[in-house]
């Protein structure tokens, strides 16, 4: 049995992201969440995703998604961040059954200062639930880690009860997923900001399941946003068990992993640290650094190679008078750099054990 006998292709929502997320985790295998800026890194993450046979989480960060509606737009009362949020998820319902998929479709990291974006996707999700009695996302990440806990978890709760009305996911952020500079304390001693307290996650899980079952938490266990020079790291997944322990306890049941986890900050992460994480119980990781990479070095790696028949519209090695325009069609530059992203996207599936899985 595979994702496909549970789930259709095409975005989900509700009950379906459930299913796909509780198969996760029992199958012991996390799906690649790829931040997308465009409809050519959408398609690439896709094209990865149906090479691979896997489902797919495809994410706009705020940024992400005022790009998408373009950078010449205002982003006043972040207007362009919702429109281009609203027109990838668009976007990505147009074309994601054809790619024989299942996509999660998915806002990125939502600080307090950024909620007039989050609301304008509720309100989008809210219009699109009217006609298709489904909301247009699969589910929003608010990530109030910066705030005190009482007031992020009671936040993120709001939100969970106006989501839930439209079967909603919510993922959220306790703990601050770090950027600390070289020589910080590594020897895995647990340390209140760097590395959720299981407290913490069961104060979340109480909380969040009076409302839904449809949140996911990003818990910290000193993973960094961004790049880092290998080694100045120290993961320490085995935290997200004793999370899973503790609250399995608190609820007395039988269910080894009540808790859906995130991965942050895995760009650069040990392949071993990866597997760890996934077997505690993290069904989704994201993927944005190394996808930005290999996109670039895509367009890089293409100009190298071309570059005589680069410098001019007419005029190559070849003679004076050749037309040079098959080489600077952004169908040719910028399909290679698809090309390099979608290799990049399928060694994340393979890291996460998501292919074949369709
Ligand atoms: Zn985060």
């Amino acid at each position: 049995m595979g994702v496909l006998d549970i789930v259709p292709t095409g975005v989900l929502t509700g009950d379906n992201v459930r299913k796909l997320f509780n198969y996760a985790r029992e199958h012991g295998f996390a799906i690649p969440a790829v931040n997308c800026t465009s409809s050519s890194t959408i398609n690439a993450a896709l094209e990865a995703a149906r090479d691979v046979k896997a489902p797919l989480i495809i994410q706009l960060s705020q940024g992400g998604s005022a790009f998408y509606a373009g950078k010449g737009l205002s982003n006043d009362g972040q207007r362009a961040s919702i429109l281009g949020a609203v027109a990838a998820a668009h976007h990505v319902r147009t074309v994601a059954k054809d790619y024989g998929v299942p996509v999660v479709l998915h806002s990125d990291h939502c600080a307090k200062k950024l909620l007039p974006w989050f609301d304008g996707m509720l309100d989008a999700d809210e219009e699109y639930f009217k006609v298709h009695n489904e909301p247009l996302f699969s589910s929003h990440m608010l990530d109030l880690s910066e705030e005190p806990k009482d007031e992020n978890i009671a936040l993120c709760k709001t939100y969970l009860q106006r989501m839930a009305k439209m079967n909603l996911l919510l993922e959220m952020e306790i703990g601050i997923t770090g950027g600390e500079e070289d020589g910080v304390d590594n020897t895995g001693v647990d340390n209140n900001r760097l590395y959720t307290q299981p407290e913490d996650v069961w104060d979340v899980y109480r909380e969040l399941i009076q409302v839904s079952d449809l949140f996911t938490i990003a818990a910290a266990f000193g993973n960094v946003h961004g790049v880092y020079k290998p080694g100045n790291v120290k993961l320490s997944p085995h935290l997200l068990k004793k999370h899973q322990d503790y609250v399995r306890e608190k609820l007395g049941t039988q269910q080894e992993k009540p808790i859906w986890f995130v991965f942050h900050g895995g760009s650069g992460s040990v392949k071993k640290e990866i597997e760890e994480a996934v077997s505690y119980g993290v069904i989704k990781m994201n993927v944005d650094t190394d996808t930005q990479w290999a996109y670039w070095e895509g367009i890089r790696n293409f100009y190298e190679a071309k570059k005589d028949y680069l410098q001019t519209q007419v005029g190559n090695p070849e003679g004076e008078d050749k037309p040079n325009k098959k080489y600077y069609d952004p169908r040719v530059f910028i399909r290679d750099a698809e090309k390099s992203m979608v290799n990049r996207v399928k060694e994340a599936c393979r890291d996460l054990g998501n292919v074949n899985r369709l």
